[in-house]
């Protein structure tokens, strides 16, 4: 037997005790539970606002673990290796799939979200949703390997390229994770956020301009830092109405503008920006082939949390953990469950 935490409904968090999963298919891995980090997208679940998730479900999709045990047909990981899960599992014949873009994939199952998560002593995964990283790594790090794939995402999808002026709205995880990596390409990074503490983290981490949008205008002080020719890729990692509406207010002619938002409130936007400046408007969801690059980074020391964990709770405070987050969002960058 083993120990699960399990959302029953919301609100209503239990650690059960299930049955050890086993290995029933040949390219199947058996995996030890090392780190699992909370998102907010586990937090929705909690609360009973992820209209994707079901119940009763075992949340947690950022995930780190030991391998414990392959089916016979496994060659990418052997035991002992360190893994991180690559939460999605998809057909790979729809539309989406065959277009190489199976994180939209109509039939998508998300670990921890549709289907039992990381938040388990033991969990089994097929050998194509683990990825092995350097076992000299803290666990700690790699971790964080998920969410730096939404961040990679992002980027990709907003085309960035070594040079090109970006500005990312909202200094919380996912806007953190799009700047290290928008760094790491070389970009010009602006940052936007309403709390001086967010802010100074991004300036920490590499930003190259923060804006305060609770006392100055993000539009005249991003034209102000780019000499009048705006942004060549916005990141909204804010997702209201609002921010989603400056976007190709601020953009530069052939700007992208990426939205990761989930809210269904219209924003207004004029079709004349788009067209005179001939703007892309993309969505970034979840990730595609990004777990390698993000391993590849993780592995040369070169994708580093630096301050951003700020919280550690062992697994049977689950409860205390979830709490803690609910109530102090402003002391809380990444908290991680440890299964130790
Ligand atoms: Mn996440």
């Amino acid at each position: 037997m083993m120990q699960a935490v399990q959302v029953r409904k919301a609100y209503d968090v239990v650690i059960n005790e299930v049955e050890m999963p086993k290995i029933n298919q040949e390219n199947e891995v058996l995996v030890k539970t090392k780190r699992v980090g909370i998102c907010g997208s586990d937090m929705h679940i909690y609360h009973g606002t992820n209209p994707l998730a079901t119940y009763p479900r075992v949340i947690g999709h950022e995930v780190a673990g030991e391998v414990i045990e392959v089916g016979p047909s496994v060659t990418s990981v052997k035991v002992g290796d360190h893994v991180v899960v690559e939460p999605i599992n998809y057909c790979g014949t729809c539309y989406a799939c065959r277009k190489g873009r199976p994180n939209v994939c109509e039939n998508l199952s998300v670990f921890g979200v549709h289907e039992d998560g990381g938040m388990r002593e033991f969990f089994v995964l097929p050998e194509n949703q683990l990825h092995a990283v350097d076992k000299t790594l803290e666990w700690d790090e790699i971790v964080l390997a998920e969410p730096y794939t939404i961040g990679a995402q992002a980027v990709w999808r907003g085309d960035v390229e070594e040079g090109d002026t970006v500005l990312i709205q909202g200094c919380g995880p996912i806007g953190i994770c799009a700047l290290k990596i928008a760094k790491l390409k070389g970009a010009y990074v602006i940052m936007t956020d309403l709390k001086k503490e967010r802010l100074a983290f991004a300036l920490e981490n590499g930003a190259d301009k923060v804006i305060n949008a609770s006392d100055e205008s993000v539009e005249k002080k991003v034209m102000e830092y780019t000499n009048n020719k705006g942004i060549n890729v916005v990141i909204d990692a804010v997702c209201l109405p609002s921010t989603f509406e400056l976007g190709p207010k601020v953009a530069s002619p052939a700007g992208t503008i990426v939205c990761l938002g989930f809210d269904e409130r219209p924003s207004q936007i004029s079709q004349l920006p788009i067209t005179k400046k001939e703007l892309t408007i993309v969505g970034s969801r979840l990730q595609t082939n990004q777990f390698e690059k993000v391993i590849s980074l993780l592995n040369d020391r070169l994708l580093q949390s630096n301050g951003f964990i700020t919280q550690k709770f062992s697994f049977s405070e689950i409860k205390y953990a979830l709490k803690f987050i609910e109530e102090n969002p402003e002391r809380v960058r990444k908290a991680l469950i440890t299964f130790e």
